[in-house]
């Protein structure tokens, strides 16, 4: 008996020992058995910040002016501290407030504000099927607010968490187009006059419906050639398309030089053939980038395409799931990564693309039109002026109703993104204004263009 307690007393001091030595080890303890480095550090880093819960979520269902907004507010346990974050859908925005409310807020509700990876982690599964847009946008909403609660409680611009800025301001890329090339060159010299470097040019095909050029409507002509019975459209054929945008860029170059970066959107709407012709013909007009020249199903011809030509490539707006984009990462068949952040899971999620895509110099270009919401450019400015592979930011101008709205949106000058530098994400949300603007239809629709016998054109 007495050998067994000795044995005993054997361990338990072994344990004890060996919880000493551990916490000593881990700078828990002091030499004299007080605080040491580690926990006097843990002390103060939270001396005054106890640790925050989400408290409640809220949807608000905006449009001041042209897109259904989509926006997540969080709410704390510490009164009157929220975050702002965007869920963006324009063309399904019910189904991304219904995700939220119905299964997002009952699962973020008691979560620790901070545990931002965890959250984001847990709630991707917690649908069991993932990586769809509906779902993204409303974790990305979700997510959102939680860097802008970080940085509001530490007193930091969100751009401080990703690193801190590596540039002053971000460069923007304004848009172009016409019905006419001698308009678009016009609209081209005026940014140019206002400072941009960087133009995306889109020129409306004679007779034809096509992508990125309001107005241009389908011609009596055009209509005759199409066959009886078919239902009426606007018409877009891809060979007039492509034709036509290489001889866009033919009167462009001889007319502005090659100061000016041009940019083009194919917007996926060719044969993947017709794509290859459009990137191979453009080559001596050296564009900035070629936007989506294949469309999300088609992405395994940039395998071929890379081999082909020089044409710098840009993809990626559709893009809801790693596995459409990683090859073309890792391959390095493309140049810039085009992802809307929001359909793709927020920050957190895209904070690790742009690492990804350092790794294989493959630049950022995060899509940024008015389906957007001002929030949401405010994510993509915070990663711009934090990234190394920045490539281009597109460029999209607040109204006065939107930035009332949105007051601290991001402000635009001579061809540049500027932060406030204020905490967190540095906009806010007037929601008494927002109300005052509710949606005009419950979402918008895409893929009215149909080819001249009828067929749906990708959009
Ligand atoms: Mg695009």
């Amino acid at each position: 008996m007495r050998e067994e307690s000795g044995r005993k007393e054997e361990r338990v001091h072994r344990r004890t020992a060996f919880k000493a030595f551990g916490a000593a080890g881990f700078g828990l303890l002091g030499a004299a058995g007080g605080p040491g480095p580690l926990a006097a550090a843990q002390q103060a880093a939270s001396r005054g910040l106890p640790r925050l819960k989400i408290t409640d979520v809220k949807v608000i269902l905006t449009q001041p002016a042209g897109d259904q907004l989509v926006i997540v507010k969080v709410l704390t346990s510490e009164p009157g501290l929220y975050g702002l974050g965007c869920a963006t859908h324009r063309e399904r925005p019910l189904a991304v407030a219904t995700a939220i409310e119905q299964y997002l807020k009952p699962f973020a509700i008691g979560h620790y504000c901070d545990e931002i990876e965890d959250i984001w982690q847990s709630a991707y599964v917690s649908s069991y099927f993932r990586s769809g847009v509906t779902l993204n946008n409303a974790l990305s909403g979700i997510d959102g607010a939680l860097w802008d609660i970080l940085g509001k409680r530490a007193g930091l611009p969100v751009y401080a968490f990703l690193g801190g800025k590596v540039r002053a301001a971000v460069p923007l890329y304004a848009h172009a187009s016409a019905k006419e090339a001698p308009a678009l060159e016009d609209q081209i010299r005026d940014w140019m006059s206002q400072g941009y470097r960087h133009v995306r040019v889109q020129l409306a095909v004679p007779g034809y419906s096509g992508y990125g050029v309001a107005g241009a409507d389908t011609s009596a002509q055009v209509q005759r050639m199409r066959p009886a019975g078919v239902a009426s459209s606007p018409v877009f054929e891809p060979t007039p398309y492509v034709n036509n945008t290489i001889k866009m860029f033919e009167y462009l170059r001889a007319k502005l030089g090659f100061e000016v970066e041009l940019l083009h959107d194919v917007h996926e709407r060719v044969p993947p053939a017709q794509a290859l012709v459009l990137a191979k013909a453009v080559e001596p007009y050296r564009l900035f980038f070629l936007e989506d020249p294949f469309a999300p199903e088609d992405v395994a011809w940039f395998q071929t395409m890379r081999q082909q030509t020089t044409t710098p490539l840009a993809m990626g707006e559709l893009f809801v799931n790693r596995h459409e984009w990683l090859p073309l990462v890792t391959n390095r068949w493309i140049d810039f990564i085009r992802i809307h952040i929001s359909a793709a899971g927020g920050l957190n999620m895209a904070r690790k693309v742009a690492s990804c895509c350092e790794f294989f110099n493959v630049r950022t270009a995060w899509h940024g039109p008015g389906n957007v919401s001002p929030v949401g450019h405010a994510v993509n400015m915070h990663l711009d002026l934090a990234c190394y592979n920045f490539g281009i930011q597109e460029q999209n101008l607040f109204s006065s109703i939107v930035r009332e709205v949105f007051p601290g949106a991001p402000e635009i000058k001579a061809g540049y993104m500027y932060s406030n530098d204020r905490p967190g994400l540095g906009i806010d949300l007037d929601e008494k204004l927002a109300a005052r603007f509710p949606y005009k239809s419950p979402g918008g629709s895409r893929g009215n263009d149909r080819r001249l016998d009828g067929t749906i054109v990708r959009p």
